[in-house]
């Protein structure tokens, strides 16, 4: 796949899975502009003339249209910020509630919103939202708020795929598994014992063993391309057989 001459915006490319496809983008000659909430580990990506970076809340709706609507052109977005919320129905917060579906759902709308009109000026332009299996998909223990966003991420999908169908603009969903990143590692000492949180999540992966980001991003990069063009409206789990 190659992305040559494309524009790439990615949100949360800091770590785990958007810093992975920001990497592997450049690897395929995109120019890519990495955001992320946190400025601090986007100053880790090495100097590339085809790579910009930039501090972007997907919560802030006047910096996403800065942002976003001061480009040139835009030829691809990956939304991929979210934040987990750990509980149950009986112990999410009205709080928990608002601020997950500001980030995961309302972070990913707004981002579209500001880069539509440049997508729906390219020729043909591709948006891939990150989902969860944990969705509509699959339930999981303590993933309720969670949960709820990720469905709805999905609704998102299909509306968006549906209204710009004839237009040249795609959306897809992607619904990884547990993947091994940054923020489940902090998750997973937050519980108490890292052992037996480590090894809870790995047993309700079928194949024994959670996933590594750059297993998902092959699946982004392809949503993305040109090469996935007859394919939109649809959320694709990638979760090593949990859902099967
Ligand atoms: P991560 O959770 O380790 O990192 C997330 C990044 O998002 C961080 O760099 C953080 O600074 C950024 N972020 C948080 N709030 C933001 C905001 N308001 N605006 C912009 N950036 C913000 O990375 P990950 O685990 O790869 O998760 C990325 C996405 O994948 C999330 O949407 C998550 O829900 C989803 N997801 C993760 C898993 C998993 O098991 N790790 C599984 C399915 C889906």
């Amino acid at each position: 796949m190659n992305f040559e001459d494309k524009t790439i915006l990615v949100t949360a490319a800091a770590q785990g899975m958007g810093r992975d496809a920001a990497e592997a983008l450049l690897e395929a000659d995109a120019h890519v502009i990495a955001t992320d909430v946190n400025a601090e580990p986007l100053a880790t990506f090495a100097d590339h003339p085809r790579m910009q970076i930039a501090q972007l809340d997907v919560t802030d709706g006047a910096a996403v249209q800065d942002l976003i609507g001061g480009l040139d052109r835009l030829d691809g977005l990956f939304n991929c910020a979210g934040i987990v919320h750990s509980g149950t129905i009986e112990t999410a917060r009205e709080g928990d509630w608002g601020l997950a579906f500001d980030v995961n759902v309302r972070g990913p709308a707004r981002c579209i919103q500001a880069a539509l009109p440049l997508l729906l000026a390219a020729e043909t332009a591709s948006i891939v939202n990150m989902a969860s299996v944990v969705s509509s998909v699959v339930g999981a223990p303590e993933r309720c708020v969670y949960g709820t966003t990720k469905a709805a991420v999905i609704g998102l999908t299909k509306s968006v795929a549906k209204d710009y169908v004839a237009k040249g603009l795609r959306c897809n969903a992607i619904c990884p598994g547990t993947v091994h990143t940054p923020s489940l590692d902090e998750r997973l000492e937050a519980s108490g014992d890292y052992d037996a949180a480590l090894k809870a999540f790995t047993e309700r992966q079928p194949m024994g063993r959670l996933a590594d980001a750059s297993e998902i991003t092959p699946l982004i990069l392809y949503l993305l391309s040109e090469a996935s063009r007859f394919i939109t409206g649809q959320a694709i789990s990638i979760d090593g057989g949990w859902s099967a």
